[in-house]
């Protein structure tokens, strides 16, 4: 407990939304309720967002879900006893699994849930149904960097080092991330390292908020990012700017890239990326001649057919450049979901058992079934990745009851109008949420769930800092924890002994176990330390271990002790404009709301800042199709329409249409997006496919 500026005694907790994990404090009661930015947790200093003040009317919005709902057969959702929702969902699991077998069973996790959460469902997965169909809403938001960083470092930690090195380094490039209105608070940071005599450099198809702070701005044709980062890595070597020392002595697979790089000369950069050669060699030069840089990517470059490539294609120049390991120096990208990283560390990914292991590593399996008691035979394999399960969802060698908890599957999906008619198929879907969200007006059983300020747990900020979720307040009567609600089902599926957990404190002391020895080690981390330190960056193995804020400096953790560079071709998106679809349509998130709108939409200072998904279109774009500001559009691709108002803005590139996404219905631009996949880390491609826009009538 701490004391509030106004005096009064308040809860030290953190915002439920994104992963900068502002830490805040809250008084009162849900009814009426002091909020301030906490000054002294060392990530936001007390700043919040418009989102991060308003994110309490949550906790006692009329809207909010207080029993258990069941499908009737007239269609209706009516209330039902927590006794009766969870007989009836064993039932439904056991029909299910004697007809069709266990993997017939799937799940589906979220980036939003605490690590204890993301835990227990991992497991509540593989040994209470064990089933391998696990995957979560993470893979579509991080999962290419992730498998770029783990490539390249042997080691995936969104920043692997403190925040505080982005105020210090010289140079900033920052590629596909639109933070002033993602996370403001981070700005901070940069605005420190721009006073400093700092540069920030933006890569983004709009001249964004954040562009618009910076000093340089790169504006590429969407869906052209490796072809950008490989012309970097084209001139750093051809001027003779790259760290010789550094690429011997640290790193492997350097001549690959450089014979790969060669073929990235400016003047073809400039044709596909639009990209002026002056501009390409000046930033190249910047971060050449810069005593310390920072490459930072975000969703822009990841969420693409190429996302891992792109990614790596960055990770090359800052390996040329010597920067990854050195203080105020280095690579990171920015994970987005307010778990993102925890979510994917602790085994509720299609092919990760917690610690961050490989399902299909024997050792791995062998450790896991240890803690876990059982045979290592009985733990399933690997199941389908996030998008794969959705679409075999009712078919007859796919899901055909699906267990869903803290994600909006109909909006955040790509190709979401085809992801909503294969969640009608399935036999069974259960849906946990505390509002009655797009997903949930879908379900079979909707199960209340407690938020963010009524539970306890830990989680892990962008930067690998576990923290303490500090529960608040009680939750309304009616409403359950995950925890106790996995543990309750897995008690009546039979497997009760190994849920034996009274709460999120006991869960840890078991995820620590598991992860001890894994990439992510949180065995030396207790809830204690996280409060003596105001959190813990993992990996922290033992009880006297300080935690690890920076990574990298001595070693990397692959084979060979080295990073490695990595050919990164560019093959281009899944979808280029053509005559039918002249446009590229991009989507992201806008200031007023988080991902799929359920908690932000309903919220009404931020529906009145952003009631509607605007269609962002270029003034001449606008002119040549006869558009204005305020005009109804239809906005097309091969996969779907949406009608939506014109905004006209400069800011973006001709050939783009940029929609933010966290609307649902028929205002779902996700019913637009592509379903193309990158082949190594399965993340859709978002943020590039073809559309065409028509003017529908004035305002
Ligand atoms: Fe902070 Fe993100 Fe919450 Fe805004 S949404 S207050 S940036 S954690």
């Amino acid at each position: 407990r701490r004391e509030t500026s106004s005096g009064s005694n308040s809860v030290a907790t953190h915002c439920p939304y994104c992963a900068f994990q502002c830490g805040m404090l809250l008084g009162g009661g849900p009814q009426q309720l002091w909020i301030e930015g906490d000054r002294g947790f060392p990530v936001n200093k007390g700043g919040l967002c418009l989102k991060g003040w308003t994110a309490p009317q949550t906790l006692a919005h009329p809207e909010r879900l207080q029993t258990p709902l069941k499908r009737q057969p007239d269609g209706r959702l009516l209330p039902i006893s927590w006794d009766e929702a969870l007989d009836s969902i064993v039932q439904h699991i056991h029909i299910t699994q004697q007809r069709y077998g266990k993997e017939a069973v799937g799940v589906f996790g979220s980036g939003a849930l605490t690590n204890e959460e993301a835990y227990l469902l991992g497991k509540f997965a593989r040994l209470a149904l064990n089933t391998s169909q696990i995957d979560y809403n993470g893979r579509f938001c991080m999962s290419s960097a992730a498998e770029a960083m783990n490539r390249a470092f042997g080691l995936d930690r969104g920043l692997p080092f403190p925040l505080e090195d982005l105020a210090q380094a010289e140079v900033i490039l920052l590629a596909g991330s639109n933070i002033a209105e993602t996370m403001p608070p981070l700005m901070q940071y940069l605005d420190r390292q721009q006073r400093a005599g700092g540069l920030l450099i933006t890569v983004d198809p709009r001249h964004s908020l954040t562009a618009r702070s910076g000093r340089r701005h790169l504006q590429l044709t969407p869906g052209s990012d490796a072809v950008l980062a490989n012309g970097l890595l084209h001139v750093l070597i051809r001027d003779g700017l790259v760290d010789e020392d550094y690429i011997a002595q640290r790193t492997s697979h350097f001549d690959a890239a450089r014979a790969m790089a060669a073929a990235y000369w400016p003047e073809r950069v400039e044709r596909l990326t639009g990209v002026p050669e002056r501009d390409l060699t000046e930033v190249a030069h910047l971060l050449g001649h810069a005593r310390s840089a920072i490459i930072l990517t975000g969703r822009g470059v990841e969420q693409q057919r190429q996302g891992v490539t792109n990614v790596l294609a960055y990770i090359n120049v800052a390996l040329a450049l010597g920067l990854v390991g050195k203080p105020g120096s280095g690579f990171g990208s920015l994970t987005g979901q307010g778990n993102g990283q925890g979510g994917r560390e602790h085994g509720q990914k299609a092919n990760q058992l917690p610690g961050y292991r490989r399902i299909d590593d024997p050792t791995a399996r062998a450790t896991i079934a240890r803690v876990w008691g059982i045979d290592e035979g009985e733990l399933p394999g690997p199941g389908r990745s996030a998008y794969e399960l959705l679409t075999s969802l009712g078919t007859p060698e796919g899901v055909r009851c699906l267990f869903v908890m803290g994600s909006n599957l109909v909006v955040s999906a790509p190709n979401a109008l085809h992801i909503e008619e294969r969640l009608a198929a399935l036999d069974c879907l259960i849906v946990c949420d505390f509002f009655l969200s797009e997903t949930a007006r879908l379900a079979t059983i909707v199960l209340p769930v407690t938020q963010w300020a009524e539970e306890e747990g830990t989680l892990t900020n962008l930067e690998g800092r576990v923290i303490h979720r500090r529960r608040a307040f009680a939750p309304p009567a009616g409403v359950w924890d995950e925890i106790t609600l996995l543990c309750e089902l897995a008690r009546r599926l039979g497997k009760g002994q190994y849920f034996p957990f009274r709460n999120a404190r006991e869960v840890f002391e078991e995820l620590r176990r598991a992860s001890a020895g894994g990439l992510a080690d949180y065995a030396g981390i207790t809830y204690e330390k996280i409060d003596a330190q105001q959190g813990v960056f993992w990996p922290c193995p033992t009880p006297e271990h300080p935690g690890t804020p920076r990574l990298f400096a001595d070693g990397f953790p692959t084979a060979d002790g080295r990073a490695r560079f990595h050919v990164t071709h560019y093959q281009g998106p899944g979808e280029e404009p053509d005559r039918d679809y002249p446009l590229y349509l991009s989507t992201g998130r806008i200031l007023a709301h988080y991902q799929s709108g359920s908690q932000t939409r309903r919220i009404s200072q931020l529906r009145a800042l952003s009631p509607e998904p605007l269609i962002e279109i270029h003034p001449t774009t606008a002119r040549e199709h006869g558009l204005s500001e305020g005009d109804l559009a239809l906005l097309s691709t091969r996969r779907a329409s949406m009608r939506g108002r014109i905004t006209i803005n400069e800011a973006i590139r001709e050939d783009t249409l940029f929609v933010p996404f966290h609307w649902g219905d028929v205002q779902a631009v996700n019913r637009l997006t592509s379903s193309a996949l990158d082949p190594i880390s399965r993340m859709p491609e978002f943020k590039v496919c073809a559309a065409r826009i028509e003017r529908l009538a004035s305002p």
